[in-house]
Order: C-alpha cells, then structure tokens, then sequence
C-alpha cells in the first residue's frame, strides 16, 4: 500500500452533485456584491491575507474584523403519506414558480434542523410532519447553500394552498413528475429517496435548465 498522493485532490461525494463549477472560487459575485462594508464599524472591507488566516479573506480596513462568508442551509422535507406517497408542490414563487419541488427553506437562527423542517412544511404545505432519516445533503457553490432533505412522515394536516404554492399533490414513487422538477437539488433528492424506497423504479434522468 502506498500512500495517497496529497495532490490529487478529493473527490466530490455525493453532496457535490449539484453543481459543475470547481471549488475554491470565492464568494459568489452576486454575494460579493452586497459585502462591500464592515456589520460592525461601518468601514470599508477589503479582500487580502490575514495573519492566523489559511486564505485570503475579506476583513474591514477600520477596525480590523474579519468578514467570514459561509453557506446557509436550506432544510427540505420529502413528506410520505401513509399510502407512501410523496407531497409535492407546484411553486408559487421564485424561483421555480410553477414547478414542482418539496417543501423547505431556510433554517433560522433560533432553531433546530427538525423545528425547521416541521415550520416549513406545515407553512407551505399545511401538512404536520415527523422528520425521519435524512435523505441527502447537497452543496451548491452558486448558491452559497447547503440543501438538506429528510424524510418525514404525514401525520396530520391538511393540504393547504398558499402563496408559496399554487398546487399541492400527492404522488406515487412511480410517478413523480421527473420533467417538472424545478431544481436540481430536488431532483437528486427525489431520485436518493426513490433509490432507498423503491429501488425497483428508475427515476428519469432530465437535461438541466435550472429554473
Ligand atoms: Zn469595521
């Protein structure tokens, strides 16, 4: 056995299937763009090396503090009914309006990841769920996020129309609307959840065109 070579990198896991672009780029330019001053002084930040620092960072040229710029997490829920269908709804807003996705959003500061994926399916679904095991975690570098799936059990509730969205349907592993799945992440997460439940269904490959 020899040792792995340092230099041939790390191959990306599951969780960098969701984008393309190669890591290490930096801040998003659509963030960069709204990280132009200091949250604390006021001043002007600049992008450089910092002593303690392994990369160049952006930190404010007045007082000193670092402007760390780190993914959110976004927390979706696959809800399974009794009958083992998957909730889905049709998007009311953007992106994605008029296609379909799970329910999810992004965390708050002030709760945990189950409170999270309770509070947002129940608001864009009006379903109660219980979240079970997760499903998936997918990294997408040009969004700055961290998307996480879990399963999670109907256990109550109602389907509820909101401005969220405009249609909210149930639907059999075997016909989950591959063509009208508005994001990439729902996708491969559709897919890991089909590919652990019913492993006899193939879900549908589609060519991508991000909503
Ligand atoms: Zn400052």
């Amino acid at each position: 056995m020899t040792d792995p070579d340092p230099d041939a990198g790390v191959d990306r896991g599951p969780d960098g299937r969701s984008t393309d672009i190669p890591s290490g780029r930096g801040v998003p330019s659509w963030m960069a763009a709204s990280l132009n001053y200091c949250t604390r002084c006021g001043g002007p930040l600049r992008f450089g090396a910092i002593d303690g620092e392994d990369r160049d960072r952006l930190a404010c040229a007045s007082c000193g503090h670092i402007a760390y710029v780190n993914p959110r997490l976004v927390v979706t829920t696959i809800p399974v009914t009794a009958a083992g269908d998957v909730v889905l709804l049709r998007r009311g807003i953007e992106p994605g309006r008029g296609w379909w996705a799970q329910p999810g959003g992004f965390l708050e500061v002030d709760e945990t990841v189950t409170e999270a994926a309770i509070r947002e399916t129940l608001e864009e679904t009006g379903l109660i769920v219980q979240p079970g095991e997760i499903v998936g975690l997918y990294s997408r570098l040009e969004a700055a996020v961290v998307v996480l799936a879990v399963e999670a059990a109907v256990t109550g509730g109602a389907h509820r129309l909101n401005a969220e969205a405009l249609e909210i349907r149930e639907f059999p592993p075997e016909a989950i609307p591959w063509q009208g799945i508005a994001f990439k992440t729902s996708h491969w997460a559709l897919a890991d959840w089909v590919q652990r439940r019913r492993p006899d269904l193939q879900p549908a490959a589609r060519t991508w065109d991000e909503r």
